[in-house]
């Protein structure tokens, strides 16, 4: 699992997992007398909790970040997906590493940070009950049926900061002004969301982000009082206090503004005691301020009268440097005033801070809704823009999608060139063929369908519209996705053994409400081999797992298969040959395919003329023969393989003297004596020949 997550891996004591511990630890941490309070929990689930805290006590020290009681979620509220699924089917990075081309990066419509997290958790973890399923659809009909609303609704969350971030840097001590601003901002945001949604009659899912969404009047407000429009990134910068909040600190403030104000006044004093115009008074982190003449006036400024009043201080190139007693006096009175607002300053970012963390769960709540109303008018949005329809989640075992698309490939293929995408229908019907054997020359299409059926149960079931025209998905228990023969050498593992690891994974778990998409598995060994787990995987599948499956494959063999096996079908995606050539049509439909192509698609792909014709050659032979291995060796009397390949293939040779006799005789009007003769004839013919 940490291979596949590509984390590292700090182990933690036995005895952090240790239950009793770990109750007495979260209990005290939480506050609580029993966990009871957070519902039943195992003792596997305890030890895990306080392993978890332990950790984070170790590790962050003083700080602990914002933790919200343990909620008990039960695995079977949403689908299986494992991490070779999530790599295969590119649900958050395609395979090439990116997220550039995964499946969120292609549909996120969301307008804030909140609702992308969201949109990329929702995807990790479709649902599996009806009911909250449909609720989530209904939020993104809301905004459908009113674009209006949709738009004022995304116009208005562009403008919401990140409460959720702000609010976490806040808990572990790393925030500033500018996150309680971002809260002050955020809540207001949420206010006035909550006042432009309530005025339409929206669904369930809405009416409760509403709900959260209202309430926080209070802390905005005092945030509202309290907080400058921008403050400044550091609290220890001050000035983020807004003017009126707090009237010592005004007093404060202007006690060290009129220090400044004093000080001006008290250069032009002093350039006239000097007779000095170019006198300044001057700030630097060393002297503090100071008074500062050019070089020409420095004896003057040092001999009496003068030196009564200015002392000393520092002589440069070009300048000399004094103080005086008012001056540093006038110092420290500003010195003072500015520390003292700053100290004050500090105490009111404390005390919001405090009140902020009181809040943190409604807080939260609102970020969340906010999340929610996003990546709803989100999927409202995308469903428009690609004319994406909803489907219907039931209780039934049946996959039912007519007119489907890929989302990925579709949006790519607009986007390059506008091709049109060629929508297919699949049809995995527990009462009849649940499972189909998908064949089909390379590049027809078969990995683009197998996914997309995956890729549309799965955005039903997380609540999203679907690219189809209509979509019918009995509830998806688990999804597995494999491609046989990928590579994972980083992982130190062979091809073959990492498709026949996954593949097991797969028998071994699948249950009857499993999606199992299969694409060429049993490819990475020799033939016969592969063949044959192919098959036994086909069967296991049908009979003992029971689950809804695509199975695609060049093994013509498994077609004889599926004719003849119930609960399987074949389907194939349809080519035209033109002049040798094949046009891919990239439309599934039923039955199995009659040829491969792969030669077609290797002279497509630029292999040299010569592979190609030779290849053919090949194929023809071997497709002659029902028996592998008498071909293949018949093959090797063609040696040498180039002059063969540049020959056009061999015409039958002229049938020899004793094959035109022995075609002549009429052997049933033969007595048993004239048979005899015929041989001896046949004997000596041949004896004459050689
Ligand atoms: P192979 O057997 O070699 O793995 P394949 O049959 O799995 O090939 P895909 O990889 O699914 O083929 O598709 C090949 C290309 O065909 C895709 O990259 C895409 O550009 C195009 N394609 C696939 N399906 C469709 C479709 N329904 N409409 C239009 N173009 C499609």
């Amino acid at each position: 699992l940490t291979d596949d997550m590509d984390l590292a891996v700090t182990p933690a004591p036995r005895a952090s997992f240790d239950s009793e511990g770990a109750t007495r630890r979260l209990c005290d941490f939480f506050s609580v007398a029993s966990l009871e309070a957070f519902g039943g929990f195992t003792r596997a689930e305890v030890g895990a909790l306080g392993a978890i805290l332990s950790y984070l006590e170790i590790t962050q020290i003083s700080q602990l970040p914002l933790l919200t009681a343990p909620i008990r979620e039960s695995g079977d509220e949403t689908v299986r997906i494992d991490a070779a699924t999530r790599r295969n089917l590119e649900l958050t990075q395609s395979m090439s590493g990116g997220r550039e081309g995964s499946l969120v990066a292609t549909i996120d419509h969301t307008v804030t940070a909140a609702g992308a997290r969201l949109l990329e958790r929702r995807l990790g973890a479709p649902l599996c009950a009806t009911g909250p399923i449909a609720e989530r659809q209904d939020a993104v009909a809301d905004f459908l049926a009113n674009s209006l609303l949709l738009e004022d609704t995304r116009t208005a969350l562009r403008a919401a900061p990140d409460m959720e971030r702000a609010l976490s840097r806040l808990a572990l001590d790393r925030g500033g002004p500018r996150d309680l601003t971002a809260l002050r901002d955020g809540l207001r945001a949420a206010g006035d969301l909550a006042q432009n949604l309530g005025k339409s009659d929206l669904s369930a899912l809405m009416q409760s982000a509403i709900k959260s969404l209202t309430g926080h009047d209070d802390l905005s407000g005092l945030l509202d009082r309290a907080l400058n429009a921008s403050p400044p990134l550091l609290a220890r910068d001050g000035g983020f206090i807004a003017e009126g909040y707090d009237s010592e600190l005004d007093e404060a403030r202007k006690l060290r503004d009129q220090g400044r104000g004093v000080i001006a006044g008290l250069q032009s004093q002093y350039a006239e005691l000097a007779e000095i115009t170019a006198l300044k008074i001057k700030h630097n982190n060393v002297l503090g301020y100071f008074i500062e003449t050019p070089a020409t006036h420095a004896n003057r400024m040092m001999a009496a009268p003068l030196s009564e009043t200015f002392i000393h201080r520092q002589t440069t190139a070009n300048a000399v440097r004094f103080t005086t007693v008012e001056l540093s006096d006038l110092e420290s009175r500003i010195l003072n005033a500015g520390a003292h607002a700053l100290d004050i300053e500090m105490r009111h970012f404390r005390d919001l801070r405090a009140q902020v963390l009181d809040a943190a769960p409604a807080i939260n709540a609102a970020a969340r809704a906010l999340a929610e109303v996003d990546l709803s008018a989100a999927l409202a949005d995308l469903a428009r823009a690609r004319d994406w329809t909803r489907p219907t989640v039931d209780t039934s075992r049946d996959l039912e999608i007519q007119g489907g698309r890929h989302p990925v490939v579709e949006h790519a293929m607009q986007r390059k060139d506008g091709t049109p995408f060629v929508a297919n229908d699949c049809a995995l019907m527990q009462d009849t063929a649940p499972i189909w054997v998908l064949t089909g020359p390379n590049m027809a299409g078969k990995s683009t369908f197998l996914r997309q059926n995956a890729l549309i149960a799965l955005l039903a079931q997380m609540g999203s519209f679907v690219p189809a025209k209509s979509a019918r998905i009995g509830m998806v228990s688990q999804i597995f996705s494999r491609v046989g023969a990928s590579d994972d050498l980083a992982r130190g593992r062979s091809t073959f053994m990492v498709e026949m690891v996954e593949t097991a994974a797969i028998l071994n778990q699948a249950d009857d409400r499993a999606l199992v998409i299969l694409d060429e598995i049993g490819r990475g060994t020799a033939t016969f081999d592969g063949l044959s787990i192919a098959w036994a995987t086909l069967e296991h599948l049908q009979a003992k797992n029971k689950c809804r499956a695509l199975f695609a494959t060049h093994y013509r063999e498994l077609t004889t298969l599926a004719e003849a096996t119930e609960g399987l079908a074949n389907a194939t995606v349809a080519v035209r040959e033109h002049e040798g050539d094949i046009v891919f049509l990239h439309a599934v439909r039923p039955g199995s395919a009659d040829r491969s192509y792969g030669v077609q698609v290797g002279k497509l792909a630029g292999l040299p003329g010569s592979v190609v014709a030779r290849a053919e050659v090949i194929l023809e032979k071997l497709e002659d023969s029902s028996d592998g291995t008498t071909s293949t060796a018949s093959l090797l009397d063609d040696l040498p393989l180039f002059e063969a390949v540049q020959a056009p293939a061999p015409k039958p040779a002229k049938p020899s003297a004793v094959e035109e006799k022995l075609q002549d005789l009429l052997l049933d009007e033969m007595s048993p004596r004239d048979a005899l003769n015929a041989l001896y004839d046949l004997k000596t013919l041949l004896a004459s020949k050689a």
